[in-house]
């Protein structure tokens, strides 16, 4: 062991050269930030210019690198070939800019590195968590006395309710005993035809398989039916089977509709079965004052999803479950083997839901919510509506654009050029218009001047704007039409 006595680590940086290195890179960062606003949103390359640049077939080096290098490169590489949803004319998908202060606390959080999987590894960070958890219910509505974890992103911040929601329905030992013992009924869920793939995922992995998904019709808002919802869960009860969940959307993905929460709510009170409500996205509009009424009935779920990484703009990746009663996850997570003795007055983030090891990314989010504080984030969150509704009325005071829905902060809506006006709402029209706006979303997004995702709502091809960004201004939004009809001029053209 003598040669042990100094040790060569190669992994190991000393104290003045950390120092060094780190101020540089924050050097670097500080100009990459305000430098988003001159670059395309994306350089838009190709699967195979990427593998070439980081030269993907290389296999890993023998000899290490010296880390000033390493960093050095690494940074150009990531601001020159990245899509940067913290860009001001990013508007794609539910992705939010990062803000700066979680980015410095997740380098905090690195270099103490807490295991947040139990209170006596993690101490203050546990509690940190448990005030996180506490606080995003406080914003949004929610009762402050239940519990709840944070996850990897909205996918978890859901399947973990959904297999608290499945051990709670059934009447057998479903965690030994699994869904085939003979007392097992079939479990039934249901949801709206808009909700995210999460439940596909959620109803595979928990065993009770996709087809005991019910789909429920949504109306001409693509809010949930209620008087479909009532005819399944009738129909099922009829049959023997067991209603265990009804999910209603505070903010859908793809055009942020709210389903009734307060009918479903009273719903499942009396049909005392658990109601979810998936607020990745919209759950947080609910800390503006003027929010959706809608909104105030997730006091009434038993578990809501919420997404810091979406509207509390948290760097990736951080997911938040809240539940009414924290006993309900224990229940459906906890096992105690003999090397764990953790008292029992602390809170062990491994007995509530699906990680074991867990990191601190609770830190981002708790600096965050006292950086901005409450009313900054309803101002914050305020002005992305507000820049939504902006954009939506630019487009349809647009000729050659047809605004389709707003709700939140998400605007839907096409490119329509005069020689197709006539044909709107044809078969033959819709499918040219589709086709067109297709083929205007590839060009949309591989221009670099502004970002867009679509959706397709009654059939039709839309393209999707989405504000969940600190950094778009009004200028921003102003922009977009007419970038959107020159593009899709282009398109028509050829
Ligand atoms: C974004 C989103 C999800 C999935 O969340 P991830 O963080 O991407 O895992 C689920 N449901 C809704 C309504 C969402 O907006």
């Amino acid at each position: 062991m003598s040669a042990l006595t100094t040790r060569d680590v190669p992994l190991e940086i000393d104290p003045e050269e950390f120092r060094r290195l780190g101020h540089a890179l924050i050097d670097s960062v500080a100009e990459f930030l305000p430098s988003r606003r001159t670059r395309p949103v994306t350089p838009f390359e190709a699967p195979s210019e990427v593998q070439r640049l980081i030269g993907a077939d290389r296999s890993l080096p023998l000899e290490g690198t010296d880390p000033g290098e390493l960093l050095h490169d690494t940074a150009r590489l990531l601001y020159d070939h990245s899509l940067f949803n913290g860009h001001p004319r990013f508007l794609g998908y539910i992705t939010a800019s990062p803000a700066p202060i979680g980015m410095l606390g997740d380098l905090l959080a690195a270099a103490v590195n807490p295991n947040v999987g139990s209170w006596r590894l993690a101490p203050v960070a546990t509690e940190i968590e448990a005030q996180v958890v506490r606080w995003i219910a406080e914003l949004i509505g929610y009762p402050t006395d239940g519990g709840g974890l944070l996850v990897s992103g909205g996918n978890m911040a859901n399947m973990v309710p959904f297999f608290a929601a499945r051990r709670a329905a059934a009447d057998w030992d479903i965690r030994a005993l699994g869904l085939a013992h003979p007392s097992a009924r079939p479990m039934r869920v249901y949801a709206s035809a808009e909700t995210h793939t999460w439940l596909q995922k959620a109803a595979d992995l928990s065993g009770i398989g996709t087809d005991a998904i019910r789909w429920i019709p949504t109306d001409s808002e693509l809010r949930m039916d209620m008087a479909a919802l009532r005819d399944a869960v009738r129909t099922d009860r009829e049959a023997g089977d067991l209603p265990m969940m009804v999910i209603g959307t505070a903010g859908s993905v793809s055009t942020g509709a709210i389903d009734p929460l307060h009918d479903i709510a009273a719903f499942c009170r009396k049909e005392r079965i658990w109601f979810h409500v998936d607020g990745a996205y919209g759950a947080l509009a609910a800390a503006v004052p003027d929010a959706p009424e809608e909104l105030r009935a997730m006091a009434l779920a038993d578990s809501v999803a919420v997404d810091p990484h979406k509207w509390l703009y948290a760097p990736l990746e951080a997911g938040c479950v809240l539940v009414r009663d924290p006993l309900h996850l224990r229940d459906a997570f906890s096992y105690h083997p003999p090397y764990y003795h953790f008292g029992q007055e602390a809170v062990n983030f491994v007995d509530f839901g699906m990680q074991n090891s867990r990191g601190f990314r609770a830190l981002k989010v708790w600096l965050q919510l006292q950086h901005a504080g409450r009313s900054g984030y309803q101002r914050m969150i305020a002005d992305d509506i507000a820049l939504a509704a902006e954009l939506y009325r630019q487009v349809e005071a647009h000729d050659e654009l047809q605004a389709e829905t707003l709700s939140l902060s998400i605007a839907t809506f096409r490119y329509v050029p005069p020689s197709l006006r006539g044909a709107v709402g044809t078969p033959d029209g819709e499918a040219r218009l589709n086709a067109l706006n297709q083929a205007l979303l590839e060009r949309v997004q591989g221009s670099g001047e502004v970002f867009v995702s679509n959706a397709v709502i009654n059939g039709r091809y839309l393209l999707r704007a989405c504000v969940v960004n600190l950094n778009t201004r009004a200028e921003d939004v102003a922009a977009i039409p007419e970038i959107v009809a020159r593009l899709g001029r282009e398109v028509r053209r050829e």
